[in-house]
């Protein structure tokens, strides 16, 4: 699955678990959870492989233990977005150690990236979090001039870097290596820059707030 998809179903499950505070999540820390996983992909001098502990559930509920301490019940959707990366997204396209240490095998269904299945599960999810962030209020709070939006510089960076360097799974290759190879190429291309697009004005707006405040 692309960071397109990721992120996407991130925010989804995200909502899900959040509940009634569905509206008050820090959305560029969701988006950039949701992808966290495939920092694994930068790793492999270190002896890291991609899809291995950082794939996996017990590391991160791990992780996420001194938040629970400080934080208690609102961490639930942020340890969810970040789940939902290797649970459902690589679980779903790919295969992951879902269960290291325990076990070292590798699980999921192995669906290939750039498959008609992928594309319209990216999509599906893309929709899904366009629709829910229109009706919880988060696209307008996103689109609006408010200093927080600066954040989602992050997620923007991390979304480009993952078209221009890496196709987050692998083989590792750049999303613009699809170029002319698939028909659906066109549809996550277009995805992609849709929500490149919505994240830098999101950013831009971010960056207003500061211009005005300062001088
Ligand atoms: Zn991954």
């Amino acid at each position: 699955m692309f960071f397109l998809g990721h992120m996407a179903w991130g925010y989804v499950w995200a909502v899900v678990f959040a509940g009634r505070r569905g509206g008050k999540l820090f959305v560029p820390a969701v988006l950039m959870l949701s992808v966290l996983p495939d920092v694994d992909l930068f790793l492999g001098g270190f002896g890291v492989g991609h899809h291995t502990f950082f794939h996996s559930i017990f590391f991160w509920v791990v992780m996420f233990v001194p938040a629970f301490v400080i934080f208690r019940g609102k961490v639930v959707p942020y340890l969810a977005a970040v789940v939902q990366h290797f649970a459902f997204g690589d679980f779903v396209v790919g295969a992951v150690m879902l269960f290291w240490p325990f076990s070292l095998s590798y699980f999921g269904f192995s669906a290939a990236m750039m498959s008609v299945f992928d594309v319209a599960l990216e999509i599906v999810g893309f929709l899904l979090a366009v629709g829910v962030m229109f009706f919880n209020g988060d696209l307008r709070r996103l689109l609006s001039v408010e200093k927080r939006n600066v954040l989602m510089v992050f997620p923007l960076l991390a979304l480009v870097s993952s078209m221009l360097f890496f196709a987050v799974d692998v083989p590792v290759i750049p999303l613009v290596a699809h170029l002319l190879v698939s028909p659906v190429f066109a549809v996550i291309v277009l995805a992609h820059i849709v929500l490149v697009v919505f994240l830098a004005i999101s950013t831009m707006q971010g960056l207003r707030k500061f211009r005005f405040r300062n001088f």
